[in-house]
């Protein structure tokens, strides 16, 4: 998580999304799944659903990520945001990331942990759903009712 990045959105953005809820819903959709990029210091940030509405609860300096988690549609940037942090050299893509499978180009749509640890971000295609089940972070018997 880049610090720039949100300083750049408080020097822009802070005072609009501390007096506007439209404004600060709007900035929750444009994190929400978007990538940023600054390719002069080539600096990158993103930030999850609650990420997101973290640094929205974070900036207006009161309640929780929860009052902004999907508070409108992820990954879409309004053009007031856009331009704001353009100025600042952050431009964004709002695009999924693609498939991890070498060779294959289609967007991602599972996440999911292989058999071996890594953490796979796969199309459906490649999505391994006896892998996915098979792995068990914590053998915990949650079942047992003793
Ligand atoms: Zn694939």
């Amino acid at each position: 998580m880049s610090n720039r990045f949100k300083a750049a959105v408080e020097k822009t953005l802070g005072d609009a999304i501390r007096k506007d809820d439209d404004i600060a819903r709007d900035m929750w959709c444009a994190l929400a799944n978007v990538d940023w990029y600054h390719p002069e210091s080539k600096e990158m940030a993103s930030y999850s659903f609650r990420a997101a509405g973290g640094l929205i609860a974070d900036i207006r300096g009161k309640g929780s990520y929860l009052d902004w988690y999907c508070s409108g549609p992820y990954a879409t940037v309004s053009e007031f945001i856009h331009r704001s942090l353009k100025k600042e050299g952050w431009i964004y893509d709002d695009k999924p990331s693609v498939c991890d499978e070498p060779g294959c180009l289609n967007y991602v749509s599972c996440g999911w942990p292989s058999i071996d640890g890594r953490y796979r971000t796969t199309c459906t295609d490649h999505y391994d759903r006896d892998q996915s089940r098979a792995y068990q972070p914590e053998a915990k018997n949650t079942n047992d009712n003793g």
